[in-house]
């Protein structure tokens, strides 16, 4: 067992809960490293080309070179200088997945981690994907810090990153410090408000920086761009603006207390230059991270729902240790060497191993066996876990991603995170019984880890089906089952998810009656189906008054309309926005039952169905295809065959960046296409846009490969 190292009684402004967070290959993996390195759990510096970072400890994610699953590390930093000079602060780092076909697990630890940092590409700007991170923290409203990383790269550009984060993320970004040199010369940087320089030089680890003095040639930069930070910090702080008015110096103290207001209350974000590749700049940014990133005690509003009152908000004593014990599990990850183990961010009171706390969501009571702080190479046994910290516990068998945990006298539901809906879905076939068997607990396993991950069985084919946000997320998934899990089995083509709607109002009767000998049966409805907007879903409503339909039969009719729009109607897809009106209908005092009540409404359905104009909607992606210009045209010709619609196309530094809606059914393959098309030269990512109607000749098609007769047997 671990020795208890960790000082247990932390005070809460000493913690740091935060994020990395960036564009795949923007450098979030080497960042994270060189942190680690950095404050002093790592004894190595990996190099994430070779495959030996410490977050990435999964096998196909060395391959992959993608971290795909977040991790909680707990290390220590000690700034040199600022307001928590030589204190000792602890940062719990929330891996996130950079990749976007893993946008829950994104959205999953940023509900959890109080700051973050964004890293940038300083050669490239900010990115589509940058975008979507962004969009998601803003959700969050999770306060950030911006590393513009990869200062060494030929083309690297300090304020033309700024600007385009401030063009295109609408993010009030300003340089907090200033590169000294750039691309090979790249060599250390400058801090605005106090004006010193430091230079990583002649220490390979870049551990060792050295004060300096400003170069010569930089001075009037250095006096441009202090101004434009004060202004700045000055615009949100009314005494600071009036001496900024005035003419009157403003101390440091002061500028930074009002930036680090102002970078809690996302009114600034501040960007600090480096390259971690080159171990340079990782420092300032640790120092920033304490100085302007909030601890668990600057977030107040944390508020969850009473479970038996949902309309009945419950606010937590966010950071009261004393207070009922509240505590959200985001993530569950199986461990090498102990097995399950379910995250915890603890908002409110304390978590004590050993002991049983509440299942909100599950209605049940769980034991907590032991509670482990993950250091980046060891883990750490802990007794107590307080209000704002994050920890992992083993031994929680039912408690799934997003669970709330909770002291059973005052149950509470914290937020719930929402998942958009899987649209890509594919086959699976154990070899044998015994494969069948293995095959249930992993993906048992796996959707406990992802809950963008679905499964279900196909009732026509005895297929097994898994579904998910694109084809890399369940490459990797199937991946997972056959190494970790050792499942033999045939893996179907990636298939699309297409949904089922209708175009226009119609009406439509179920009846299911038999009447002959003995007890009958005799269910009868009269169903009204109206489209709704895009994206809403399915409604279902009661008209019925006066007992046309007793009323305990509504909720079987409902039942029957429901399973059937999960079947499907036209090409045995589940059908959607849609809101179903049962308003008459009759009923036999004698024969009437559930079942019978529950089949004419699947029957109601279908009728109605048959006169509403059924199509087919399919799932379109947002694209992003970066390509050197010689590849250009080949690429937009490419893209408009597979009935893309263009977005723009503009350049991006030496490049060309091509923005494009194309339906997901033509971009099956597209990663090794657009290699093959560019020697390897473009990129592309893609992510889930909308949902729009499928062509009348494609839907054609798909009906009739479906096969699908979608009828009730009368
Ligand atoms: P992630 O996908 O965001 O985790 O990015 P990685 O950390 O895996 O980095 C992507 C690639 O960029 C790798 O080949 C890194 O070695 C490289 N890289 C990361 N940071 C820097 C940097 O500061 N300078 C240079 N030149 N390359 C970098």
């Amino acid at each position: 067992m671990a020795i208890q190292k960790t000082k247990r009684d932390f005070p809460l402004d000493r913690i740091r809960n935060i994020g990395i967070i960036a564009h795949i290959d923007a450098g979030k993996t080497t960042t994270t490293e060189r942190i680690l390195f950095y404050t002093g759990r790592t004894y190595k510096i990996g190099d994430i080309d070779e495959g030996t970072t410490t977050t990435d400890w999964m096998e196909q994610e060395k391959e992959r070179g993608i971290t795909i699953v977040s991790a909680a590390i707990t290390t220590f930093w000690t700034p040199k200088s600022g307001s928590f000079k030589d204190a000792e602060i602890r940062i719990n780092l929330i891996d996130t997945p950079g990749h976007v076909d893993f946008t829950a697990e994104v959205e999953r630890s940023l509900r959890v981690l109080d700051g973050g940092v964004i890293v940038l590409d300083s050669a490239s700007g900010v990115q589509s994907q940058t975008e979507t991170v962004w969009r998601q923290a803003n959700k969050y409203k999770v306060p950030l810090i911006a590393f513009a990383n990869k200062m060494d790269v030929v083309g690297a550009d300090f304020h033309g990153t700024i600007q385009s984060a401030r063009d295109r993320l609408g993010a009030n970004a300003v340089a907090y410090n200033l590169p000294i040199g750039k691309e090979n010369d790249f060599r250390g940087v400058i801090d605005l408000l106090t004006k010193k320089a430091f230079i990583w030089e002649g220490s390979e680890t870049g551990a060792d920086f050295k004060e300096a003095d400003i170069p010569a040639d930089m001075t009037s930069d250095v006096d441009k761009y202090r101004d434009k930070l004060v202004e700045e910090i000055s615009g949100t702080d009314d005494v600071l603006m009036e001496k900024y008015l005035g003419g009157e110096e403003i101390s440091v103290e002061d500028l930074k207390k009002a930036l680090r207001r102002a970078v809690i209350d996302n009114k600034i974000v501040p960007v600090l230059a480096g390259s971690s590749l080159r171990n340079k700049g990782v420092q300032p940014m640790l120092d920033s991270v304490v100085e302007y990133l909030p601890s668990p005690q600057d977030i107040t509003s944390i508020t969850g729902k009473n479970p038996s009152n949902p309309e009945e908000e419950i606010v937590i004593n966010n950071g009261d240790k004393e207070a009922p014990m509240a505590a959200l599990a985001f993530k569950i990850q199986v461990d090498p060497h102990v097995g399950k183990l379910t995250y915890i961010r603890v908002y409110a009171g304390t978590l004590k191993s050993g002991t049983y706390v509440y299942n909100v969501n599950k209605q049940i009571k769980e034991r907590v066996g032991r509670l482990l702080l993950m250091h980046a190479n060891d883990r750490e046994e802990i007794d107590e876990a307080y209000a704002g910290e994050i920890v992992a516990a083993v031994g929680l068998k039912d408690t799934i991603t997003g669970n709330t945990l909770c002291d059973e006298g005052n149950p509470v539901v914290l937020e719930s995170i929402s998942f958009p809906e899987p649209v890509i879905s594919l086959a699976i076939e154990p070899k044998t019984k015994s494969d069948q068997e293995k095959l249930g607990l992993a993906l048992g396993r796996l959707s406990e880890e992802d809950p963008t991950f679905r499964v279900k069985s196909d009732h026509e084919t005895g297929q097994t089906i898994i579904a998910g946000m694109g084809e890399l997320q369940l490459e990797v998934l199937v991946d997972r089952m056959k190494r970790e899990f050792k499942v033999e089995a045939n893996v179907g083509q990636p298939q699309v998810a297409y949904k089922e709607t209708i175009t226009k109002e119609a009406r439509g009767e179920g009846k299911y009656i038999r009447q002959t000998g003995g007890r009958g049966q005799y269910g009868h409805c009269l169903l009204k189906i109206e489209p709704l907007p895009r994206g809403q879903g399915r409604e279902f409503v009661s008209e019925i008054v006066g007992g046309a339909i007793p009323r305990e039969f509504i909720a079987p009719i409902e039942k029957g309309v429901i399973e059937k729009e999960d079947t499907g109607i036209l090409a045995g897809y589940p059908v959607t926005d849609i809101k179903v009106t049962v308003y008459d209908g009759s009923f036999h005092d004698v024969d009437s039952s559930e079942m019978a009540f529950k089949i004419a409404g699947s029957l109601g359905l279908s009728d109605a169905a048959a006169r509403a104009d059924m199509i087919l909607l399919e799932p379109i992606m947002k694209v992003e295809v970066t390509t050197p210009e010689e590849f250009l045209g080949d690429i937009i010709g490419d893209l408009s065959a597979k009935r893309a619609q263009i977005l723009s196309s503009e350049s991006r530094g030496n490049s060309k960046v091509v923005i494009a809606l194309v339906p997901l059914a033509e971009m099956h393959g597209y990663v090794t296409n657009i290699r093959s098309m560019s020697q390897g030269r473009a990129t592309s990512y893609m992510e889930a846009d909308h949902y729009e109607p499928v062509p009348s000749n494609i839907t054609a098609k798909i009906v009739e490969t479906s096969g699908f007769t979608g009828r009730v047997e009368r």
